[in-house]
């Protein structure tokens, strides 16, 4: 296949002005050479929010930023696309915190610059079986370190402030909050590669890399397309979600325990004339419930008359030999429906379902660290985002930016996130 999405990467190429009737395979031929013998600041490798917001706040600090995606830019075979992710400030850990809250600001920004919206705000309510449960003794603990108002609920409390479209068995626990929210994820994507090209990156999908090498005798690195091609860049940004664990062990021999897992997204249709009771707006929160299995979902939004409600978890899986399988936990997730619901919900069979990958880590902490061994601060990787990390993108993308410019990033303790704690074998 060729490579490269035409429109995207017009900017910044060269000095040839270019008009919508050259854009013909020999001309697009001719850029791509034309890349080849650029040296950019830093090269990010994969398109999905994470190297998309990455892309963004490189170009914006005026790096010459190359960002490459193997497939077509904001493709479905990943793990950011989509109708809604949910953002909640609520962690068991604390150190997520700083993080989630930057974040909202960024989101913010980001938005205001492209001039469309992509979080909508919601309440937020998390949900166990009781007020001893660890998860929800640790969000308390946290909602009180933090200083973030909170409500602990009982059943009839919980009932009342969700005006009677959830309720918990007797003894079960609610903890709510103002902190929570939908995002857009296809739409976000979208606006971090625009507002990435406004700035000046230079984009390229349908190009696979499949390898980087350090530059010989030289600063910097070479990154390798499976079509032949060679781009040189002084940084290298790693965003290949599940596909992490692969590419770092072809490039480094490091083997990272990053798993990717087949998940699903399920959509309830909800019964005619309770549909009001669960849109957005309406005071229906984004909602975590962490029992056996752990189940989210978000209010009404991306599509009238459902809901959208799902379990964290999937099957093992191969990014490159997907199984397309079915989803996991569905008998309990149809008893969770119904029961929370109290029925108002179709929970005989979800009329939507959509597939996605997570890259699970052993801890489910993010992988935030230079690749080290012969790269030592020129290879960035930003991965292991384990099915929680799109919230955060805005302020990961600032991150990854300042680890690959400056060497440090501001206002983040690395210690979770490094590759060292999984005790492998360092090349260093
Ligand atoms: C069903 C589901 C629900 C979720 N819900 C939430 C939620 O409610 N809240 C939340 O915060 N998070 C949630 N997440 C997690 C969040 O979506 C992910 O953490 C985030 O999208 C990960 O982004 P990424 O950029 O790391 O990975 P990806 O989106 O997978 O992007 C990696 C990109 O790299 C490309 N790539 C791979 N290898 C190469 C290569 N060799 N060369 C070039 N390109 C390559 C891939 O094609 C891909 O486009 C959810 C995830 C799923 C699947």
């Amino acid at each position: 296949m060729a490579e490269g999405c035409t429109l995207y990467i017009l900017r910044q190429i060269g000095s040839k002005s270019v008009s919508a009737n050259s854009l013909t395979f020999s001309s697009h031929r001719e850029r791509v050479s034309e890349m080849e013998d650029s040296q950019f600041d830093v090269i990010i490798v994969g398109a999905g929010v994470m190297g998309s917001a990455t892309a963004y706040n490189a170009a914006k600090r005026g790096l010459r930023t190359l960002l490459l995606e193997q497939f077509d830019f904001l493709h479905h075979r990943a793990s950011s696309h989509g109708e809604s992710r949910t953002i909640r400030v609520t962690y068991p850990q604390k150190y997520y915190y700083p993080l989630v809250m930057e974040s909202y600001k960024l989101w913010q920004e980001a938005q205001d610059q492209v001039g469309y919206q992509v979080y909508f705000k919601a309440p937020h309510l998390d949900m166990a079986p009781s007020d001893e449960q660890p998860t929800i003794r640790a969000v308390v603990d946290y909602c009180q370190t933090h200083a973030i108002p909170f409500q602990l609920l009982r059943r009839r409390q919980l009932a009342e402030k969700f005006a009677g479209s959830i309720d918990i068995p007797k003894g079960w626990v609610g903890v709510s909050n103002e902190y929570g929210g939908i995002l857009k994820p296809t739409k976000a994507v979208a606006m971090f590669q625009t507002l990435a090209f406004k700035n000046g990156a230079v984009m390229l999908d349908n190009a696979k890399v499949v390898d980087i090498k350090k530059t010989r005798g030289d600063e910097g690195v070479e990154v390798f397309t499976a079509s032949g091609k060679k781009f040189r860049g002084k940084k290298c940004v790693v965003t290949v979600g599940a596909w992490a664990t692969r590419l770092v062990k072809t490039v480094s021999g490091i083997e990272l325990p990053i798993v990717p897992l087949e998940t699903h997204v399920c959509y309830w249709r909800i019964k005619e004339g309770q549909e009001g009771k669960f849109a957005l707006g309406t005071g229906f929160p984004t909602f975590a419930c962490f029992g056996d299995p752990y189940i989210y979902g978000t209010p009404t939004l991306e599509f009238p008359g459902l809901i959208k409600v799902g379990v964290h978890g999937g099957n093992p899986c191969d990014p490159d030999k997907r199984p397309w399988g079915p989803a996991v936990w569905m008998e309990e997730l149809k008893k969770w429906v119904e029961e929370r619901f109290m029925g108002m919900v179709d929970s005989s069979e979800p009329v939507i379902k959509q597939s996605c990958m997570y890259s699970m880590t052993p801890d489910e902490d993010f992988v935030i660290d230079f690749l080290g061994g012969e790269f030592g601060k020129d290879v960035v990787i930003g991965g292991g985002f384990s099915g929680h990390g799109f919230k955060m993108a805005p302020v990961i993308g600032r991150i990854l930016t300042e680890l690959a410019a400056d060497g440090e990033a501001k206002g983040v303790d690395l210690k979770y996130f490094r590759i060292g704690r999984f005790k492998i074998p360092s090349k260093i």
